[in-house]
């Protein structure tokens, strides 16, 4: 291996953030390597979606940093300064980011072709054709060959979660965020939801997912990270975290989760 190869894709130092008085992220460090999955968990309110925020730079930090790449997300190195990057050179380092919610968030107004087109072609000046056959090859991806003409509203939750994560692959990112991706989902369309993702991982896809499906965690996750009060109280692989957590504050959740 290579000096490069060990370097982590994310590296996060350092991390805080507060909202008023409220210190919402109290001191990350956290590295993500290639190709790896990192599965965030913790209880409401431990600021799991403040990090992933921070991250895509929809936040911005008070203090610490996050580097993507060897890139500072939302700064640049001037010697020993740092400058905050323009909003042209923010919405550059973004599209290497894809982001997966909650709420699917598809344009309700736009084919399910167009909500994966657009990005592509608008902020990356994708020829349409192009971008359209691509789309039609991811949605294959997501299991959604020929929906293309559907509309969101005439999709079940699952299938509109699959078309969101077909939409962030269709930006070529170097990093996916998944933000309790199907937690808004009937019982019966998670596994399939999972199931993308999975394959995802499998195809060497760098993750970093917040999710209470402690069966995708233990499966796929190469590390699991647990958050508590803006603070990771827990890191490590699946195994060793899920099965013997160390802090109380885990065992309960994880009671609480399975
Ligand atoms: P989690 O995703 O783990 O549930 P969040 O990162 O969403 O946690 O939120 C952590 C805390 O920060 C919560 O108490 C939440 O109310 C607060 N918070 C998040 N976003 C904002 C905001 N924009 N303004 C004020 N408080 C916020
Ligand atoms: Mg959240």
């Amino acid at each position: 291996m290579t000096g490069t190869d060990e370097r982590p894709l994310v590296r996060i130092r350092g991390l805080r953030k507060a909202f008023g008085t409220h210190l919402v992220l109290d001191g990350i460090d956290l590295d993500v390597r290639e190709g790896e999955v990192t599965v965030l968990l913790g209880p409401s309110g431990s600021g799991k979606s403040t990090l992933l925020r921070c991250v895509n730079h929809l936040e911005k930090p008070d203090a610490g940093f996050v580097e993507i790449g060897g890139e500072l997300v939302g700064y640049r190195h001037d010697g020993d300064r740092l400058h905050e990057l323009r909003t042209r050179a923010i919405t550059r380092q973004r599209a290497h980011v894809g982001m997966v919610f909650q709420q699917f968030n598809l344009f309700p107004h736009l084919s399910v072709l167009d909500n994966i087109t657009e990005a592509p072609a608008a902020v990356r000046g994708v020829p349409r054709r192009q971008a359209a056959e691509r789309a039609r090859e991811l949605l294959a991806r997501v299991g959604l060959a020929g929906r293309e003409d559907s509309y969101p509203r005439q999709l079940s939750g699952g299938q509109q979660q699959r078309v969101a994560i077909a939409r962030a692959l269709a930006m070529e990112p170097r990093l996916l965020l998944f933000d309790e991706p199907t937690s808004a989902l009937d019982p019966e369309l998670v596994g399939e939801v999972l199931a993308v993702m999975q394959d995802l991982a499998l195809s060497g896809m760098t993750m970093i997912v917040v999710t209470h499906e402690i069966g995708f965690a233990r499966k796929v996750a190469d590390t699991v990270v647990f958050l508590d009060g803006g603070k990771i109280i827990e890191s490590g692989a699946p195994a060793d975290v899920l099965a013997a957590p160390r802090h109380e504050r885990a065992r309960s959740f994880l009671s609480a989760v399975l």
